[in-house]
């Protein structure tokens, strides 16, 4: 089924109009990338679908929840959807582990116990469950960012979204960060990723969105998309 209905999207930055009328529905389990020019939209597109940019027209319904119809409908969407940022925005005071801990205890109420148990299981699973004691300053860039990912995964989301995840990484790390989002994409997570790596658009996008000054221009599946003239 249906698990993002996006209908008439349109979002302004002051007078800047940054998304125009966007239509776009999103399949349970479907992975999508966004690509297109710097500065078209992307990131402000992800960034609605889980409250974190307000929109001014159109509707958002994630997993039957209508983000539009209530500001408190946000809170409800943002346990339902992880996000993974090109910077991998973790606390430097906290350890590996207490960074993945938190969400789960301030949003769920779950005991410290339970938290770590699911931290460590996440940990485990972007294969970093040695580094959990060591705090991120210690960690390597894809380290760091695979961190992000699992502690995103604590909060037991439907929905992944990744914003340009491996553009800060240095070329040798992108790959385990890939890898990564390759094996969620095998889990059947459903996916929504801006990122310039083709590669990984080729081989796990069921769909690619194209994106220019704000619209989307042109979606396909990748092998469509890729072998136009
Ligand atoms: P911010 O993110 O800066 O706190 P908002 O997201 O609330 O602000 O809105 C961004 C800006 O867009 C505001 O300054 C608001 O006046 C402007 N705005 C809201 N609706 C429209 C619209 N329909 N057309 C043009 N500008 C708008
Ligand atoms: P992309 O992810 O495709 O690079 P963005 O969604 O980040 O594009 O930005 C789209 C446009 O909106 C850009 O022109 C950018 O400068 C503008 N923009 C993004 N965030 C803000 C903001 N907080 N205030 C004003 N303009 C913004």
């Amino acid at each position: 089924g249906t698990i993002i209905e996006i209908e008439a999207l349109n979002k302004w930055y002051d007078k800047f109009h940054a998304l125009t009328d966007i239509d776009l529905t999103v399949a349970a389990g479907e992975r999508i990338v966004i690509c297109g020019p710097s500065g078209s939209g992307k990131s402000t597109l992800i960034r609605c679908i889980n409250g974190l940019e307000k929109i001014q027209q159109g509707r958002i319904v994630v997993d039957g929840i209508d983000l539009t119809a209530n500001v408190r409908n946000i809170d409800a969407i943002r346990q339902e959807v992880g996000m993974v940022f090109q910077q991998f925005n973790l606390f430097p005071h906290m350890t590996v582990l207490q960074n993945c801990m938190l969400a789960p205890m301030r949003s769920r109420g779950i005991s410290a116990q339970e938290a770590e148990t699911m931290a460590m299981k996440y940990l485990t699973r972007v294969r970093i469950a040695d580094q959990a004691r060591k705090y991120p300053s210690q960690l390597s860039g894809g380290q760091q960012q695979r961190v992000a990912i699992a502690r995103a995964l604590c909060m037991t989301p439907k929905i992944m979204l990744f914003d340009e995840p491996t553009s800060a990484l240095d070329p040798e790390m992108v790959k385990e960060v890939l890898d990564t989002m390759i094996g969620l994409a095998e889990d059947g997570m459903t996916m929504l990723c801006v990122t310039h790596e083709m590669g990984f658009a080729r081989s796990v996008a069921d769909r690619v969105i194209f994106m220019a000054d704000g619209k989307i221009i042109e979606q396909a599946p990748p092998e469509k998309f890729f072998s136009s003239p």
